[in-house]
């Protein structure tokens, strides 16, 4: 689809993402997917994701940070029926917060003890459903695994015995499920704990624990529920060296393109932009409508692109809303051309995010509002 003139933009290509959950789905065909759509969906739009993942995917249960960005998909999608936790921010300690989790229907996690007791004596929290998240070695948020004795005796004296979501977090899974000491240690702790609740007669009818990384290494489905983010917009979470560990071969749902402003023949060590900097080889340097004011930061100094085909390299100091990108003389480049940063390819956005030193994570989350998000279905 030609796009005309919009500015830079990105792309969001919903078939693809489509394709994505079906891939994970095959290999986890028994579990629900609590599809994490926190920070704006990755930096995707978080409306436009969950009602296609609603409408076109069966996903029904989704998660984000914050009770401001649960509110906000609530009553940006009000007639529609799903279930939302939020994991972070969830702001308990709030009188005027306790009616709206219930009227809204929007499940706290309980990461800590002080908002376990608001929960527990607050009639309007307590009549909805009870998730608990446990620290079994991240030490981020989390009940701690060493104090699940106490946690119980006071659900117990509180008359609770229906959990209805028990969850944990990995912090590595980046790397080896089956190797890394820290995920056997998290994953037997979370198995204990799990049979603790049991052995005190406490009904726990859902759990999860599975992030990406995890997921990707088909480590998560013991579980009812997976809790996948990044890996379904595309990306691996596998650190670089352990990106042969991964079954994951997701597409990038997302395209960046801008447009070429203009062309300039240059020398080695002509002046290039701000300070000045001093071109590396002779070639043709293309000015690309994008920069840092739309989340293309002055780290992408230096890393490679590509332009049909041929390798570019990002030079001199990157603008507010203009980059240089330096091609070999004699590459075949047009004014008011499109151009793509970055399109489908996992590998590609790989090596994006390695030479920007960010995270996959990162990239997407990154881009402005400046940068309108275009969805697209093929
Ligand atoms: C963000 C988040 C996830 C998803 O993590 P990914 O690495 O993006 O898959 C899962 N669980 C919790 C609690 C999270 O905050």
């Amino acid at each position: 689809m030609e796009l005309g003139r919009l500015g830079s933009r990105l792309i969001v290509d919903l078939s693809l993402f489509k394709d994505n959950i079906k891939l994970l789905k095959d290999r986890f065909p028994h579990q629900e997917v609590i599809f994490m759509v926190k920070a704006d969906a990755y930096g995707h739009g978080i409306l436009e994701m969950v009602e296609f993942s609603l409408e076109e995917c069966g996903i029904k249960e989704f998660g984000v940070a914050s009770l401001s960005e649960a509110l906000a998909l609530r009553r940006s999608l009000p007639e529609k029926e799903f279930e939302l936790y939020v994991f972070s921010d969830q702001g308990l300690s709030l009188q005027e917060n306790h009616e709206l989790y219930h009227q809204k229907r929007i499940f706290p996690v309980i990461t800590k003890w002080s908002d376990l007791k608001i929960f527990c004596e607050n009639p309007s929290l307590k009549s909805g459903p009870l998730c608990l998240k446990f620290n079994t070695g991240m030490n981020r948020l989390g009940l701690d695994f060493e104090e699940v004795d106490e946690v119980i005796s006071y659900l117990k004296s509180k008359g609770i015995k229906d959990i209805h979501h028990l969850m944990s977090h990995f912090a590595n899974a980046s790397l080896s499920m089956k190797k890394n000491n820290r995920n056997l240690w998290q994953r037997d702790r979370f198995k204990k704990l799990k049979e603790e609740f049991k052995n005190a007669g406490f009904n726990i009818m859902n759990s999860s624990i599975g992030n990406s990384g995890a997921l990707e290494q088909g480590i998560g489905g013991e579980e009812t529920h997976i809790r996948p983010g990044l890996m379904l917009y595309g990306p691996s979470s596998m650190a670089p060296k352990n990106k042969n560990q991964t079954f994951w071969k997701g597409k990038i749902i997302s395209r960046l393109e801008t447009t070429i402003l203009s062309l300039r023949p240059i020398k080695k060590g002509d002046p290039i932009g701000y300070g000045s900097v001093p071109c590396p080889s002779s070639g043709v340097l293309a000015i690309i409508a994008i920069g840092y004011g739309d989340g293309i930061g002055t780290k992408f100094s230096g890393a490679h692109l590509t332009h049909r085909g041929v390798q570019g390299q990002i030079v001199g100091r990157v603008c507010m809303d203009m980059t240089f990108v330096l091609f070999p003389e004699g590459t075949d480049l047009k004014e008011e051309e499109n151009f793509i940063i970055w399109g489908s390819d996992p590998e590609f956005f790989r090596n994006l995010s390695q030479e920007t030193s960010t995270i996959p994570y990162e990239l997407v989350i990154a881009l402005t509002t400046r940068v309108p998000r275009i969805y697209q279905i093929n």
